[in-house]
C-alpha cells in the first residue's frame, strides 16, 4: 500500500486502544498499513475485538503503573509509532476535590505519557527514527470549572511533548500532541445536555467531533508526510478554541 499517509511497515502502539477515540486511531493506523498494538486497562473483549478487527495484537498493562507501561512498550516491540491516548477524567470542583482523584488522574493522563515515552524513546534515538503524538485536550489549553486535575494533566502532556520533541529531534523523532475538541465517546456521554447545547453554541463547526476527526490527525502526524512536523499541539475542536 502506499499513497498520502501510508504507514506501510511501522509498528505503532495505541494506548487505551480498547474503545472510543483509541479505538478509531488503531482502526486508521491499521487501515494506514500499520501493524497495531492495542493497548487496554479493563476491556480486555472490546481490545481483543479491535485487534482481531485489524489483524493487531492486545496487550494489557495500567499505563498508570510505571512498570507496567514500560512492559507495555516492551511487549509491543521495535516501535516506529506511538500513541498516549489512555486518558479518564474524575471530576469535581476543587473545594471537594479528593487527593485520590487528583492523583489517579495525573498519575494516568500525564504520567502514563512519561512512562510510555521514557520506555520508548531509546529504541526510537538508536534507530533514529520515529513519531509520538499525545492526546492532550482543549481543556488542557483553555480549563473548564470541575476539571482542575484532568486540565493540569492534559496541559502538562503539552509542556512534556514540546520538552521531548526538542530532546528527541536531532534523532529524527518527532513528539507531538492533539488536543481534541469535545468528541463523541464514552468519556462525553455523561455530560448533561445543557453543557451540550452551550458547547455546541461555542463549535463553529457546530456538530461534536467523532472519534475518526481525530484518527485522521493522528495518521498524518505520524506518516512522512508531516516529516517537518514536531513540537507542534494541533486542536481537532470545529473550531472551539480559535
Ligand atoms: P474513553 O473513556 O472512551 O476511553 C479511554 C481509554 O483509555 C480506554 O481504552 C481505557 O481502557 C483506557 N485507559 C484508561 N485508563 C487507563 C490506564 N490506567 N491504563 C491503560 N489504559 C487506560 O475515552 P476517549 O476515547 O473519549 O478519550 C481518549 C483520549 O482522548 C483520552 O486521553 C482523553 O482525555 C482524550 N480526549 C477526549 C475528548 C473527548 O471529548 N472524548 C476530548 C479531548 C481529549 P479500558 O477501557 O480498557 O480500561
Amino acid at each position: 500500500m502506499s499513497g498520502f499517509c501510508t504507514l506501510e511497515g511501522r509498528l505503532a502502539l495505541v494506548t487505551g486502544g480498547s474503545r472510543g477515540i483509541g479505538r478509531a486511531i488503531a482502526v486508521e493506523l491499521a487501515g494506514a498499513g500499520a501493524q497495531v498494538v492495542v493497548g487496554y486497562r479493563s476491556g480486555a473483549e472490546e481490545a481483543e475485538a479491535v485487534a482481531k478487527e485489524i489483524g493487531g495484537r492486545a496487550v494489557q498493562a495500567d499505563v498508570s503503573q510505571p512498570e507496567e507501561a514500560a512492559r507495555l512498550v516492551e511487549e509491543a516491540g521495535d516501535l516506529d509509532i506511538l500513541v498516549n491516548n489512555a486518558g479518564l477524567t474524575r471530576d469535581g470542583l476543587i473545594a471537594r476535590m479528593s487527593d485520590e482523584d487528583w492523583r489517579i488522574v495525573i498519575d494516568t493522563n500525564l504520567g502514563g505519557v512519561f512512562a510510555t515515552c521514557r520506555a520508548a524513546a531509546r529504541g526510537m534515538m538508536r534507530r533514529r527514527s520515529g513519531a509520538i503524538v499525545n492526546l492532550s485536550s482543549v481543556v488542557g489549553v483553555h480549563g473548564n470549572p470541575g476539571q482542575t486535575n484532568y486540565a493540569a494533566s492534559k496541559a502538562g502532556i503539552i509542556g512534556f511533548s514540546k520538552a521531548l520533541a526538542r530532546e528527541l529531534a536531532t534523532r529524527n523523532v518527532r513528539v507531538n500532541a492533539i488536543a481534541p475538541g469535545y468528541i463523541e465517546t464514552a468519556l462525553t456521554e455523561v455530560l448533561p445536555d445543557s453543557v451540550r447545547e452551550a458547547l455546541l453554541a461555542s463549535t463553529p463547526l457546530a456538530r461534536l467531533g467523532a472519534p475518526e476527526d481525530v484518527a485522521g490527525a493522528v495518521r498524518f502526524l505520524c506518516s512522512d508526510e508531516a516529516s517537518f512536523i514536531t513540537g507542534e499541539v494541533l486542536l481537532v475542536d470545529g473550531g472551539l478554541g480559535m
